[in-house]
């Protein structure tokens, strides 16, 4: 009997000291506490034993009882300091936490700082003006007076007579060049309005306009200039062509194609069998224009150019519909 109490105390202290967690604990006071545990059907037999031998067994046999208490109670305690949190199921506090997602631009954002940067290293500096304009500023001022087919062009938001929504960035121009006398080089990017809405068109969209004036400013500069940028901004090897157009504030006045960035001048959808695809409009600013701002153009010249970015955006990165910048999917924007 008193063997078999000393083997019971081994093996309940070596079940003590194996267990990893409470569940396990509490599995061994079942086992050799619980009311048809080991010792406890021992104790219970006591009454069996010659009358001399039941002191002794008893003793020895609480003696054990309290042996293993002790050690469970230990045991727990050490579980719950080291890996106490461990015993919550499945929650594991050495794990790493959940990162939280890193945001990045708009890919209209980043085309527009795109664009501005090449115009940028190249001396330009850029200009800002209201997007709520008066409609001197915008059509005005720009050559195109009130009863204007050129109007037609664009389909404008009016806030009354006077003032509407800018159609496109050029009032930036004319304010500038009220402000500032020649040499004159900007950039005048920014937010503009017009009422249409299409796969190709949204009522808000970007632009970027430029403005070089000095003296003996030619279309050449012109046309060194926006070479350069269409091939900073699409390829290095990037064709480019310069049709003749019209514009009112211009005069002459170009479209600018570059070779389709998708056949590379096959012929595909994209370029509808051309090769080519519109990217710019620009001219040599008109004296008209100049005159309105009190620059004398027979002293001065200039040219002018415009583009949009969600064209440029969407050229560049093989989008087909404008509307999909501006659905907040993040599954797109996620790509950029
Ligand atoms: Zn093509």
């Amino acid at each position: 009997m008193e063997d078999q109490l000393r083997s019971i105390e081994t093996e309940a202290l070596e079940a003590v000291e194996k267990a990893q967690d409470k569940e396990a604990i509490e599995g061994v006071k079942v086992r050799f506490l619980g009311r048809k545990g080991v010792l406890t059907s021992i104790l219970k037999g006591l009454g069996k034993l010659p009358r001399e031998e039941r002191p002794r067994i008893g003793k020895l046999a609480n003696e054990v009882k309290v042996q293993i208490e002790r050690a469970i109670k230990a045991r727990l305690k050490i579980l719950e300091k080291t890996a106490g949190p461990r015993l919550i199921k499945g929650f594991d506090p050495t794990l790493p936490g959940r990162s939280l997602p890193l945001g990045h631009s708009h890919p209209i954002t980043q085309i527009l700082d795109e664009v501005c940067s090449v115009f940028e290293r190249l001396g330009f500096s850029a200009a800002q003006g209201p997007e709520i304009e008066l409609d001197f500023y915008n059509f005005e001022a720009l050559n195109i007076p009130p009863d204007h087919p050129a109007r037609d062009m664009q389909d404008t938001f009016y806030v009354d007579d006077k003032v509407l929504l800018r159609t496109h960035t050029s009032p930036i121009q004319v304010r500038t060049m009220e402000l500032m006398k020649p040499p004159i080089r900007i950039i005048a990017p920014g937010k503009v309005y017009r009422c249409d809405s299409d796969i190709t068109h949204t009522p808000m969209f970007h632009q970027v306009e430029g403005l070089m004036v000095d003296e003996h400013v030619s279309f050449a500069h012109l046309k060194g200039i926006l070479t350069h940028f269409a091939q900073e901004i699409f390829h290095k090897d990037t064709k480019v062509r310069f049709r003749p157009s019209f514009f009112p504030f211009t005069e002459p006045s170009a479209e600018i194609d570059i070779q389709c960035v998708i056949c590379k001048g096959d012929g595909c959808r994209v370029c509808s069998q051309t090769g080519w695809l519109e990217v710019l409009g620009a001219g040599l600013v008109h004296p008209q224009v100049f005159r309105h701002v009190g620059i004398d153009p027979e002293k001065y010249s200039g040219f002018a150019f415009g583009l949009g970015i969600e064209r440029i955006a969407m050229l560049k990165y093989g989008i087909n519909d404008i509307r999909l910048f501006y659905d907040n999917d993040m599954r797109f924007l996620d790509q950029f």
